[in-house]
């Protein structure tokens, strides 16, 4: 495999701040990941300081640990628990207010881009799917869009994928073909540590010729496409995606539902990891002066039996139907309303269940 698109930079490691640097100067919030509670996480960074290095992942069906391993790697870890869900689509957000007096008001944009740094392949395309969901029907969904239009987007290609990693199968990654602005690829080879840059948009080569950065070498070009067969290679999780759709519309019925549902705790940490879901409930509050009320937006889960409460009780009164809802419209019923899978592969659903649960085991299992 040989690379296409010209023309690639090279970034020597230790100028990584360099690129935080030029991205505050363009007037940025940068979200970078971080180590918190022994996860990687995205929060605010102030410099490339902040991001850790040394750190790799291991995930398996309801497990996750950091381990350290070469101390100078930034990025050896894939996803952790959070995707860019949470800073274009917060967990709680404030939808309107209304004031006594009859005046309405919307949040506005105020003004504020963010940068998102380290971004995975498999996310970039959650990000589209969340695009065609929450901004491109009937309504805007306001949050997000406020979020959404300035945000610039700097991906890390994986090399190092995990054993949850099913992107393979579902054409997002491990290296990142469109949805960000620079694209990263870290490269260790003989005593050298370079970042290999790849612009996607205007505003990325920008930034980039800011930089300043040298054209990448051919031997630093061929290491990259090395890395590139490598890590597809690395990717062992398999989901065969042709027929999916039908060949789970056809098992309904079938006796595997209730065996996860047996095992299935309605915990919705699948739900809250997943980059793609979406679902929300509103709740509203007053102030005590009672002369301003407001109305708000909290991530909901599908496995909450309130969630399906429709007029005097819950539709999806088992576990094992709403196991089987989330299943279905990710792997199926998604495909009917927005023309793609609404899974990108990305794993997170199989490390942070507690039970281990695996929505590509379940499905082989159903549709066999
Ligand atoms: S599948 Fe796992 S993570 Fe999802 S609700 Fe059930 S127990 Fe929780
Ligand atoms: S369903 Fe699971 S693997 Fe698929 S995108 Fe959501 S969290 Fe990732």
């Amino acid at each position: 495999m040989s690379l296409q698109r010209k023309p690639y930079f090279a970034l020597d490691a230790e100028m990584l701040g360099n690129l935080v640097t030029i991205l505050k100067d363009f007037g940025y919030i940068i979200y970078g990941p971080v180590e918190r509670d022994g996860a990687i996480v995205y929060d605010i960074i102030e410099s490339a300081e902040q991001i850790p290095r040394g750190l790799f992942d291991e995930q398996s069906p309801g497990r996750y640990r950091l381990i350290k391993k070469d101390e100078r790697r930034y990025f050896g870890y894939v996803v952790g628990p959070q995707s860019p869900k949470y800073v274009l689509y917060p967990p709680q957000h404030l939808l309107f207010k209304v004031r006594k007096d009859g005046r309405t008001f919307i949040p506005r944009p105020d003004g504020k881009k963010v940068a998102i740094f380290g971004l995975r392949p498999c996310d970039l395309k959650a990000v589209d799917i969340l695009d065609d969901v929450l901004l491109k029907g009937p309504y805007k969904n306001n949050t997000y869009w406020t979020l959404r239009k300035d945000a610039l987007f700097i991906a890390v290609n994986c090399i190092e994928p995990d054993n949850n990693c099913f992107c393979t199968s579902m054409n997002t990654g491990p290296f990142a073909k469109s949805g960000c602005d620079i694209c990263i690829t870290e490269l260790l080879m003989d005593g050298k540590h370079v970042f290999i840059l790849e612009t996607m948009t205007d505003k990325g080569a920008e930034i980039v010729n800011r930089l300043g950065c040298r054209s990448a070498t051919e031997e630093e070009l061929d290491a990259v496409s090395r890395l590139m067969e490598e890590a597809r290679n690395k990717i062992r999780k398999k989901l065969n995606v042709e027929n999916l759709k039908e060949d789970l519309y056809k098992n309904l019925e079938h006796p595997r539902w209730n065996d996860v549902g047996n095992r299935c705790l309605t915990c919705g940490n699948c739900t809250l990891v997943c980059p793609t879901c979406f679902c929300s409930s509103v709740f509203d509050r007053s102030s005590l002066s009672m002369d301003v009320a407001e109305r708000w937006a909290l991530w909901d889960s599908c496995f909450s039996i309130d969630y399906s409460y429709i007029h005097g009780g819950a539709i999806r009164q088992s576990i094992m139907s709403r196991y089987r809802n989330w299943l279905m419209h990710k792997l199926a019923t998604w495909v009917d309303q927005f023309g793609t899978f609404g899974c990108v592969g990305c794993g997170r659903c199989i490390t942070w269940c507690p039970v281990g649960i695996d929505i590509v085991e379940e499905a082989n299992r159903v549709r066999s």
